[in-house]
């Protein structure tokens, strides 16, 4: 019998992937550079459904149905060309190559390229949820032909996360729009864990609320607006107690966060395409903070706060209801930043769409975040509303759909009210800073932008605009400063 698929690369996530097609009733082939990988699994979870086991890609390809579907699950980079070069020759008009792991998208768009000069089809897939996710149902962003897709599409939407019943898989684009959209996903994701994070030292630093305390305040959280699986698990790792030490797990883990690079993509996309993803760079940058461990260490001791150090976090919030009031402050802080941040995710992926040529639809990429990745939140479900009418009736910026300009109306005396305390103290709030500035920089009429313009054609004659001519303009500033028409 054909299998309707293969896989090769069967480390966690490709081993997760097969396991869960096969398991949904479809025979998969299974192929792995190093064949004890293929046993392995074989050994371990044979049972899970009908799988091939192929030793090399030439009998991985010859097991396969036609049009033959061949998901490549090896580790993102130069093995992902090499696979890709062993297979072509392999293959026949009209195949479909997929690539599901974390590839930069600029990379998905030159190999969907060239290999659609060989007639070939090349889907290169988001799939975000982790190993669990891969195993139970992860959310799946599919890019490539859309003629692909009628072939792969019922395969991976039967595989995927579902949420009420739908699948969280829908094609989003072509080429690289999959990889994009899974990139995007991960920024957003960086930036939901910092503001996390800045609630979590701002409640401890300032209302001295110890991590087990803190755990029932993120299980409360849960119940509101903020719902979501990063609130959910973090009330879980905030009481994690340390085997050996008793202590909180949280206070024995080097306060270095690393990175794997999708977060940093996503920075450096949105300067590309001039959208202003603040809170997702700053999430990269708080991270990249956090690394320099030797300078931290030198600074920590040197660089001092300007403020009263002395004074307890009793003393700051004193009564059990300030602390409460400041508590239900960073809960709204958190839940405006982290609106920003997806807003700003969401803007970016409509700079891009016009930049890459994808027609990218919002509320269908919102739905596929609804389960099986990581930012799965119940806020999804308003953003999907807030995108639900033809695209010129859609909201220019998220928060300006209705029912989030209301929430971030509700939310902004108390962000600015944490900010402010972030400053007062010397507690680093970056995203919940900077994106308080975003959303002021969008609030003014008049921004700085105007000095910046007449800077820059005082030092490079880089020319300037006026707000009530048509034209542009030169001051002669080494000369006798009269305005020319540029
Ligand atoms: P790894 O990224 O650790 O890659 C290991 C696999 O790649 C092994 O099967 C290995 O084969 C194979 N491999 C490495 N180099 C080559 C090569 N030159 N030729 C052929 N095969 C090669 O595996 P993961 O399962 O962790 O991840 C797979 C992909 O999924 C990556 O792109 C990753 O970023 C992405 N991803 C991972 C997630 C996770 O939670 N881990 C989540 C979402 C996506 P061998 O056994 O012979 O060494």
């Amino acid at each position: 019998m054909s299998a309707h698929i293969g896989v090769t690369g069967l480390a966690v996530m490709g081993a997760n992937l097969a396991r869960n097609l096969a398991r949904n009733g479809y025979t998969v082939a299974l192929h792995n550079r190093s064949v004890a990988r293929t046993d392995a699994l074989l050994q371990a979870h044979g049972g899970d459904g009908d799988f091939v086991r192929t030793e090399t890609l030439a009998e991985l390809v010859d097991s396969l149905e036609r049009p033959r579907r061949v998901l490549i699950m090896v580790q993102a980079g130069a093995p992902v060309d090499s696979v890709i070069a062993d297979l072509v020759p392999l293959l026949d008009e009209g195949d479909i190559i997929i690539d599901g792991g974390n590839s930069f998208y600029e990379e998905t768009r030159r190999r969907e390229e060239s290999l659609r000069a060989k007639n070939l089809h090349f889907v290169g897939v988001g799939v975000s949820g982790g190993e669990e996710g891969a195993l139970n149902g992860p959310s799946i962003m599919p890019g490539g032909s859309k003629e692909s897709y009628d072939s792969l599409g019922p395969m991976l939407e039967k595989i995927s996360a579902k949420y009420n019943g739908e699948p969280c898989c829908a094609w989003v684009g072509t080429d690289g729009a999959g990889h994009y959209v899974k990139m995007v996903h991960n920024g957003i994701e960086y930036a939901d864990m910092q503001v996390i994070g800045e609630a979590f030292d701002l409640m401890r630093s300032l209302a001295g609320i110890e991590p087990r305390e803190q755990a029932g305040v993120f299980r409360e959280w849960n119940t509101t607006d903020l719902a979501s699986y990063l609130i959910e698990i973090t009330s879980e790792v905030l009481e994690q107690e340390d085997e050996t030490t008793g202590r909180p797990l949280v206070d024995v883990v080097v306060d270095s966060a690393g990175q794997k690079g999708t977060g940093r993509w996503t920075a450096i996309s949105g300067l590309e395409v001039g959208s202003p993803v603040t809170a997702i760079a700053e999430s990269v940058f708080a991270r990249s903070i956090s690394s320099q461990r030797e300078l931290r260490a030198v600074t920590n001791a040197t660089f001092s706060a300007g403020v009263d150090e002395t004074l307890s976090a009793t003393e700051k919030y004193g009564s059990a209801e300030d602390r409460q009031d400041f508590v239900e402050d960073v809960r709204k802080a958190l839940y405006a930043s982290k609106l920003v941040a997806y807003a700003q995710g969401l803007d970016m992926l409509v700079a891009a769409g016009e930049e890459y040529g994808w027609e990218l639809d919002l509320k269908a990429i919102a739905s596929l975040w609804r389960a099986g990745c990581i930012i799965r939140a119940d806020l999804l479900d308003t953003i999907m509303k807030a995108y639900d009418a033809p695209r010129d009736q859609q909201p220019k910026n998220l928060l300006l759909a209705p029912e989030f300009n209301e929430a971030i109306n509700e939310c902004l005396p108390a962000w600015r009210r944490v900010v402010a305390a972030a400053a007062t103290y010397g507690v680093p709030a970056p995203v919940f800073s900077s994106s308080l500035s975003y959303y002021d920089s969008l609030r003014r009429e008049r921004l700085p932008a105007a000095l910046t313009q007449g800077l820059r054609d005082y030092f490079g004659a880089h020319t300037y605009k006026r707000v009530d001519k048509e034209g542009t303009f030169h001051t002669q500033w080494s000369g006798d400063r009269s305005e020319i028409d540029a």
